[in-house]
């Protein structure tokens, strides 16, 4: 079983850090395209040749910022809310394929999928991979995704799956 992903290359992005100038957790560098394709139109004018990280921090608001604290961005200023964040609404389980934690819970509870392909092919016409340009973290979805279908997959008292080893990064 793989994630569905074609040509991933979702675990190229090299592990750079830089703390958050708000919390001080450490963030990754994120690919640029990731960046502009999360943050609202007016602020991408300000992304260009500077390297920007992401604040892993639940409870911080900031999202992206740029290690010499010129550039710091709040949750506000993205286009959908990152998953990871308290109060995220709605919960956005893959970006790419625009699929929300409660669509997820769904096709598991009263379809029963337990794939990724299956569930985004329940609700898309297609699949599409392409979490380096849309993912906020530039990373796959996989591991969030199958955390979903597990947990769903427990509640209902049935046996988890495995996260497929394909497309973890
Ligand atoms: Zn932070």
């Amino acid at each position: 079983m793989d994630c569905g992903c074609t040509n991933c290359t979702c675990g190229d992005n090299e592990l750079i850090t830089s703390l958050c100038p708000e919390c001080g957790s450490t963030g990754n560098l994120i690919p640029e395209k990731a960046v502009k394709a999360n943050l609202k139109k007016e602020h991408n004018p300000a992304v260009k040749n500077v390297d920007i990280f992401l604040c892993p921090d639940k409870e911080c608001k900031t999202s992206y910022y740029s290690e010499d604290n010129t550039l710091k961005f709040n949750l506000s200023d993205l286009k959908r809310p990152l998953w990871y964040k308290n109060n995220s609404d709605p919960v956005i389980a893959c970006y790419c394929n625009n699929i929300t934690e409660s669509q997820v819970i769904e096709a598991v509870e009263n379809y029963e999928l337990k794939t990724w392909q299956e569930i985004v092919l329940h609700y898309q016409e297609k699949t599409l991979c392409l979490c380096k340009k849309i993912n906020p973290t530039g990373e796959c979805c996989t591991e969030f995704f199958y955390s979903i279908i597990n947990k769903t997959l427990l509640s209902l008292g049935k046996e988890s799956v495995n996260i497929p080893g394909g497309c973890t990064c």
